[in-house]
């Protein structure tokens, strides 16, 4: 709408919509009133509301989402792009720093999860200009074989948390279904969303209406439209701390046929920017599966411009119940924290903001 336009023009045009059966979603923008249109819009002609009274101009998104696209979050700021922030206990992720989540792929015992979080808790007090990490560790793991480890459930939460409280770290875990959103709301502070459940709407609607910070990872075989609409599901149920994370996807050079579990798909960090204002980031150890390469590709991720980093490490890795051979040591995770660090700092010397 025109700037300073009345509000009966605003009511007129939302009016037009109702009336030819599309939904409102009205957004105010720091700039100017922009009336969003819900649905399929594609039959809807642009003339029709151009000659109403106050409207400046029609714009068509041509994404199947819109909260979104970057290209959306732009026009609402009149023209510059403005990058999402979600803050977690005063960690920024997607801010300037590098945010770093570690911990076992599954808690294990209490003993095993407070081993992670003392060793994580003493690689981070050696840094000065990283953020605080967050703790990681599965409770439900969504396991491909029904016989693999499955978690110890709600157990599980309660040593997660204590662990988390503890050495005052936040926490992330996986929500593996609807029923278990509101419990798992309980003890952490970040719900995730597994790559086997990206496509899961009524998950993905039931976290968008909890309102809690969301890492959403892209499904195995999902594209990043597909990841970009999954995330559009929790952002119109009114939820806008939602991170994403790239985890490697399936390919004909993956799995038993190629030397990483999943092809690493670091890449696509930089393509997500130009995007989505969402803060991106990268699990170096689902997308390759094997220790050796996680710290290399992780360093990759960081310097295509990721926000953080989902990295598995273990205090006896060879022990692991679950992902072993895929987990750092905790003196390997110590090696990528100091090596991140520095790349972000290069990447945000010579990127940031201009790329
Ligand atoms: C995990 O991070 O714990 C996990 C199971 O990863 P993904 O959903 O990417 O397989
Ligand atoms: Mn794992």
């Amino acid at each position: 709408m025109e700037m300073g336009t009345d509000e009966k023009n605003i009511k007129r045009v939302e009016a037009k919509i109702n009336e030819l059966g599309y939904e409102v979603g009205e957004i105010h923008g720091t700039t100017r009133t922009v009336i969003g249109i819900k649905g399929d819009v594609s039959e809807l002609n642009e003339d029709t509301f151009i000659p109403l009274p106050g409207v400046e101009e029609v714009i068509r998104i041509s994404k199947p989402y819109k909260l979104a696209s970057l290209e959306y979050k732009t026009l609402l700021n009149g023209g510059t792009p403005v990058y999402t922030r979600v803050s977690v206990d005063g960690i920024e992720i997607g801010g300037d720093k590098l945010v770093i989540m570690a911990g076992p792929c599954a808690i294990e015992t209490k003993q095993q999860i407070m081993d992670a979080a003392k060793s994580i808790d003493r690689i981070f007090q050696e840094q000065e200009h990283i953020a605080r990490p967050i703790l990681r560790g599965g409770a439900d793991k969504p396991r491909s074989s029904p016989y693999s480890f499955q978690g110890l459930g709600e157990e599980g939460l309660e040593y997660l948390a204590e662990a988390g409280e503890r050495y005052k770290m936040p926490t992330v875990t996986e929500v593996v279904s609807t029923e278990k959103v509101e419990l798992v709301s309980k003890y952490v502070k970040i719900l995730q969303v597994g790559a086997r459940n990206m496509d899961n709407f009524e998950l993905l609607k039931s976290i968008g209406q909890s309102g809690k910070p969301v890492l959403l990872k892209r499904g195995m075989a999902a594209t990043v439209d597909d990841l970009l609409q999954s995330a559009e599901y929790i952002l119109d149920n009114g939820n806008s701390n939602v991170i994403l994370c790239l985890r490697g996807t399936k390919s004909f050079d993956s799995g038993k046929n190629g030397p990483y579990r999943n092809n690493p798909d670091a890449a696509y960090a930089v393509a997500l920017r130009k995007l989505t204002p969402l803060p991106t980031g990268f699990d170096p150890s689902h997308s390759t599966g094997a220790r050796y390469a996680v710290k290399g590709v992780a360093i990759g991720a960081v310097s295509m411009g990721a926000d953080f980093l989902l990295v598995e490490a273990h205090p006896n890795p060879e022990k692991a119940l679950c992902d072993g051979s895929q987990s750092l040591h905790m003196e390997e995770l110590r090696e990528l924290v100091n090596a991140a660090n520095d790349f972000r700092g290069l990447y945000n010397h010579h990127f940031n903001g201009k790329d």
